[in-house]
């Protein structure tokens, strides 16, 4: 067996001149030895052949293992004497190039599966699993591969880059990532997001023509002062981004209409919230204990407006009363003070009984644990707890029945992000939801109520299409209309479009966008954290570039 993997080593010696001549096994290795079977060969530096022999050494190469034992190869290399009298070399060595590089201590497919270890898993984990494939190495000479791989690389000049920004730590440091659109592969990542860095970066690679990048003005201010001619894509993900932050600030401000429509919206019983039957001692408590975070959170709000009104900034106030600068800026925005949305919750168990037991509540039935036992009969597999509150809920305190039926419940008022969602459809871009009558039924309320929701709804819509469609004219009237949106929101977002114009525009005619970084960023960070978010920027960036 272990002739015969001999015999595939010599099969792959034999293309550089090489001959198996013998083998010896010294405990965990196996030393193949090599004899030259070159005659002649080129000089390296005037390429005139030689057969003239000088000498004779020997390279000692580790391969991949063989049968659990590690490899050295010991290869026999003859030097030859250059006899072309012009040539300034006196002797060279015979080229196994396709063997080893040059003055490499182990063969090329060694050094590949390092590489592609190192790739993968970073310096000391690839490190550690290669010595468990049997591939001796260490951590530093992993990394020392994996920087020569990354040196080797020859990339074609770029044409067409996106470029992104991600954390280093979040909120202190930053790198940006370059990624070629075409190729569709990252060519760059490097620390900082500054312009003056990007700048740099740019003005070394002056093939490029189209920059798409994010709405951030450091990338835009740095392709302008770099390759003033390259022409400049707003990143189409990140408009809609904007779009729908926007919209929700609007919804934000729009609170006590939200809320109005919301009540105006009767639920059926699968999207029943907790309102209006809180009746048992337990749910009492846990009511008691929420008007208490309500009155807290209300001092909180009238304090922060009472400060806003004598001209305190967002921050100053957000420092004052320790509380976050955005909580600030949410109450300021909001008009009025910004109810909790409700959790609605979803149908349970009890749902299929609950007709059972308002009946035998109405027919006299006090006793929890009774109804408790009589709905187990008829296949409740849900705890005893559940029936109990359920019971306890349907009797008043004096004991006597109060029937749902005769209830009216109307619908928890959503949040700002989840109204965004029924109001456009997007997903991913809102919280994602089945659709649901209730929820249509509340936009419609909400549109009446409040016009200008009915109008940042078809403009929102219609800005989604324009994206899928790309024509520029209809984006011109498409903006136009935005500008004189009676929301100031919208107004706001398409003065921020026009200050971008050029770029903004260019995205609604290319092709080009930023979804690629995106993914590229998500790659990055998926690196970063499998090394516990310890590696250096550099490691990162060999391991980013690498092909995997
Ligand atoms: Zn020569």
């Amino acid at each position: 067996m272990v002739a015969g993997a001999v015999g595939v080593v010599d099969r792959v010696l034999a293309q550089v001149g090489k001959r198996v001549v013998g083998y010896a096994e010294q405990q965990e290795t196996m030393l193949v030895q090599a004899h030259s079977t070159v005659r002649a060969a080129p000089c390296p530096t005037c390429r005139c052949w030689s057969g003239r022999l000088h000498g004779c050494y020997r390279r000692h190469l580790a391969e991949r293992p063989i049968l659990d034992k590690y490899v050295v190869l010991c290869v026999e290399m003859r030097r030859f004497k250059c006899m072309n009298a012009q040539c300034a070399r006196r002797t060279f060595s015979e080229d196994i190039h396709a063997l080893a590089g040059r003055h490499q201590r182990r063969t090329r497919s060694h050094a590949r599966a390092l590489h592609a270890l190192g790739r993968a898993l970073g310096g000391e984990a690839a490190a550690r699993l290669a010595v468990e494939l049997g591939l001796s190495t260490s951590a530093d000479t992993m990394l020392r591969e994996l920087r020569r791989s990354g040196d080797a690389r020859r990339m074609p000049a770029p044409r067409v880059v996106g470029i992104d920004d991600w954390a280093i730590a979040r909120g202190h440091r930053y790198g940006t990532i370059v990624v070629d659109l075409e190729r569709r592969e990252p060519i760059e990542v490097f620390e900082g997001r500054e312009a003056t860095a990007v700048a740099d970066w740019l003005r070394a690679h002056p093939t490029i023509k189209i920059v798409a990048r994010d709405r951030a003005g450091a990338y835009s201010e740095a392709v302008e002062t770099a390759l003033p001619r390259a022409q400049q894509v707003s990143d189409r993900w990140h408009l809609l981004t904007n779009l729908r932050d926007n919209v929700e600030r609007m919804l934000q401000r729009l609170g006590p209409q939200m809320r109005q429509a919301a009540q105006q919206v009767v639920v059926g019983e699968a999207t029943l919230g907790r309102q209006g039957s809180t009746r048992g001692s337990g749910l009492r408590a846990w009511q008691s204990l929420s008007d208490d975070r309500r009155a807290l959170r209300l001092a909180q709000y009238e304090k922060v407006m009472a400060l806003h009104d004598q001209g305190g900034t967002m921050k100053g106030i957000g420092r004052e009363l320790a509380i976050d600068h955005r909580t600030v800026r949410n109450f300021i925005a909001s008009g009025a003070f910004p109810e909790r949305a409700r959790r609605a919750r979803g149908p349970t168990p009890l749902d299929a009984h609950r007709q059972y037991i308002e009946d035998r509540i109405a027919q006299g039935c006090r006793c929890p644990r009774q109804i408790w036992r009589e709905v187990r009969q008829r296949g409740y597999a849900g705890s005893r707890a559940t029936v109990q509150s359920c019971v306890v809920r349907l009797l008043s305190p004096q004991g006597r029945p109060t029937l749902v039926a005769a209830r009216v419940r109307t619908m928890p008022c959503p949040s700002a992000r989840r109204a965004l969602g029924w109001l456009v459809g997007w997903r991913k871009l809102a919280v994602e939801e089945p659709k649901s009558v209730d929820h249509e039924r509340f936009v419609q309320a909400l549109c009446q109520i409040e016009p200008v929701v009915a109008e940042a709804r078809s403009l929102a819509r219609e800005f989604l299409g324009l994206m899928h469609r790309r024509r520029p004219r209809e984006f011109d009237r498409w903006l136009t209309r935005l500008s004189k949106c009676s929301a100031p929101e919208m107004r706001s977002f398409a003065s921020s479009l026009r200050r971008d114009l050029a770029a903004v525009r260019a995205a609604f005619t290319l092709p080009w966008s930023n979804g690629q970084t995106e993914g590229h960023v998500n790659r990055l960070k998926f690196l970063k954290r499998q090394m516990y978010g310890r590696a250096s920027v550099e490691l990162l960036r060999l391991r980013v570039l690498g092909k995997n």
